[in-house]
């Protein structure tokens, strides 16, 4: 029989929670061996708030990585009020630190440090926009009176317009985008780029609530409609330069994840690549992966395209992959919707 099989530049991840310590080395080889990088994400039970945090951290997880790995970790700062001008200037050289992270106070994990007054951030983002340095937002408003599954389409009308009003030269990634507004809104912008995550690429609202709750597809920003989740999919699709892919993968053990308060995240690394070709197949557009999953991202990041390719291989029967990964505090769910998985990596 016909081997049919798929050569792409090697993917990156544009978004990814690796947390630290034992979990750090629990995930982290599913993003190594699966990258060519990742933009690491600045929420740690201590933020990551100013270069040395980050170094150190860059350093911690240099340390995991195999030599043979073809792997670059890129990391972020976390906006806040400790961040001075002379620091965004210094980042604006930085070898590894690609971008300052915004979220709004208690939008997800860990956001606590986050911020209420994005007005009071106005001087920051001009050094940023004069120096060319991204800032990546987690795009919803926190305010309790805001419906949930409004918060991105209010963030985007009533404070993000805001800054690309001020800020017109400010490159931004507005993160994990889950809504047809949303798609809408990137469309029309030059400077403004947004990621997009396996999980909302493939699941909508109803397959997380309407037969039984299902907490492993609970995540911030929460799913949308199917027509939101089809608006994100044409987007990826499309190979339009603005929209990349950035899982957001997140790991909580299933005690945080299936409790009377469940924590917000979906561990997504493992099977992300697999699970985005089998949905670019279905949808007919497997030559739209490389925009989406390669090139795009990088482009944006103003970083050179990865060379050498990495060959996935499409299996006559459906194949045994990874369920969870084991960690002392309990077991890390994967993310797979699908039944059956055809497609993956020739090593
Ligand atoms: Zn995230």
């Amino acid at each position: 029989m016909e081997k049919i099989f798929l050569d792409i530049l090697r993917p990156d991840d544009w978004h990814v929670h690796l947390r630290e310590g034992e979990v750090l080395s629990n995930v982290l080889p599913f993003t190594y061996e699966n990258f060519g990088s990742a933009l690491i994400m600045p929420n740690l039970d201590i933020p990551i708030t100013n270069i040395s945090l980050a170094d150190n951290y860059y350093n911690e997880i240099c340390k995991q990585i195999p030599k043979a790995a073809k792997f670059t970790p890129n990391m972020t700062l976390y906006l806040t009020d400790c961040l001075s001008k002379d620091e965004i200037r210094k980042v604006s050289t930085h070898k590894h630190i690609k971008a300052i992270k915004m979220y709004p106070k208690g939008a997800t994990t860990n956001s606590d440090s986050g911020i209420s007054d994005f007005k009071n951030f106005y001087h920051l983002f001009e050094v940023m926009e004069e120096s060319g340095v991204i800032l990546s937002i987690h795009g919803e408003v926190t305010d309790e009176k805001v419906d949930v599954f409004e918060r991105e389409s209010v963030f985007i009308e009533k404070v993000l317009t805001k800054i690309i009003k001020q800020f017109p030269n400010l490159k931004i990634v507005l993160e994990h985008i889950t809504s047809s507004d949303a798609v809408n809104f990137i469309n029309e912008q030059s400077m403004v780029a947004a990621t997009i995550t396996i999980h909302h690429l493939m699941v909508n609202r109803n397959i997380m609530l309407s037969k039984g709750i299902r907490p492993d597809f609970y995540c911030a920003p929460i799913l949308k409609t199917e027509y939101d989740r089809r608006a994100l999919v044409q987007a990826a699709i499309s190979g339009d330069r603005k929209f990349f892919l950035g899982t957001d993968s997140a790991p909580h053990v299933e005690g945080k994840k299936i409790a009377s308060c469940g924590c917000a995240g979906i561990f997504s690394s493992p099977l992300a690549i697999p699970l985005l070709i089998q949905l670019f197949e279905e949808h007919s557009s497997l030559k739209k992966i490389e925009p989406f999953a390669s090139k795009n991202g990088r482009a944006f990041y103003g970083l050179r395209q990865h060379k050498d390719r990495v060959r996935y291989v499409k299996r006559p029967k459906s194949i045994e992959v990874i369920k969870d990964i084991k960690t002392s505090d309990g077991k890390i769910k994967v993310f797979n919707p699908y039944n059956e998985i055809y497609w993956e990596k020739e090593n």
